[in-house]
């Protein structure tokens, strides 16, 4: 596969960002490289491979964990601090990473330590019928099709109200996330590679529940200057009413492995949107995962 030395480059002197990958890989279409974040949380993806082991310390029922265990604190607007220390009271040491067992569930909870299996496709890909910052078909428009459907309510919506909100990146495969990474641990060692891009089955996007939304006042960018436009503060707000979570909340690096993105929707389904709407949490603190840490 052939290298991107462009694309590299400026890849190396940015945050890793959920969805930098996608960004970085996307040729042609200027969608901003840059997702210039709180930088902050070096997104150094652990090294060892997928042990097995605790394969399934996994309690995903979904349901009513009205729990919250901790860091009710950082609102995901609110100040600048880019790390709330209290994030977490039960963090986990080792760094293991497993590979969940529930890759379909509309709950599953993918990270850096929460890996899909190798090759998994999700079902029933779909395109959403919601605007794209361009007209070609391309794999990134679709999105499971509950979440498609989802979506589209939620663009209705802000229709509505006179929020014209674009969409930019839902799936992602699992063989276009290795090939990517694989380039650059080619190109730049694994060490530097796992800087810049996520291991392939680490990515939500491969979900098919994932989608980053902007605006034509971002020229289309994914930044987190989105939060301040019309379009980001409404998706802030309405987001969980139709079942989706701003997957990286503000404050909560320590717990997702990610820095901020305004712009990046998960779909979830209302009932746990609103919980952690409401709790201003995380996916993996609803679940009671453990936190991403470091
Ligand atoms: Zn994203």
């Amino acid at each position: 596969m052939k290298k991107k030395p462009l694309i590299l480059a400026a890849a190396l002197s940015i945050t890793l960002t959920g969805c930098a990958l996608d960004q970085q890989t996307d040729g042609g279409k200027n969608n901003s490289e840059a997702t210039n974040d709180t930088n902050g949380s070096s997104q150094q993806t652990s090294q060892d491979s997928t042990s097995q082991s605790s394969k399934d310390e996994e309690k995903n029922n979904t349901n009513d964990k009205d729990k919250n265990a901790n860091g009710q604190e950082s609102t995901e607007d609110g100040g600048d601090s880019e790390k709330n220390q209290n994030s977490s009271s039960q963090s986990i040491p080792d760094d293991k990473v497993i590979q969940v067992d529930n890759p379909e569930s509309l709950q599953v909870v993918v990270n850096k330590k929460r890996t899909l299996p190798e090759g998994y496709t999700p079902p029933d890909l779909t395109v959403p019928d919601v605007p794209f910052y361009f007209d070609e078909f391309k794999p990134k428009k679709q999105m499971r099709k509950e979440a498609a459907h989802a979506l589209e309510q939620l663009f209705a919506a802000a229709k509505e109200q006179g929020i014209d909100l674009v969409a930019a990146s839902g799936y992602r495969s699992y063989e276009r996330q290795k090939n990517v990474y694989q380039s650059n641990v080619n190109a730049y060692g694994e060490k530097e590679a796992n800087k810049v891009s996520a291991k392939p089955g680490t990515s939500e996007h491969q979900t098919g529940l994932a989608m980053d939304l902007t605006s034509a006042q971002m020229s289309f960018k994914l930044e987190e200057s989105f939060r301040q436009t019309d379009e980001g503060e409404w998706l802030a707000n309405h987001a969980h009413e139709y079942g989706f979570v701003i997957r990286y909340p503000k404050g909560k690096e320590d717990v997702t492995g990610y820095s901020y993105e305004p712009w990046h929707v998960r779909y979830v389904g209302k009932e746990a949107a609103k919980q952690i709407y409401n709790n201003k949490g995380t996916l993996e603190e609803f679940f009671g995962f453990r936190p991403y840490k470091k």
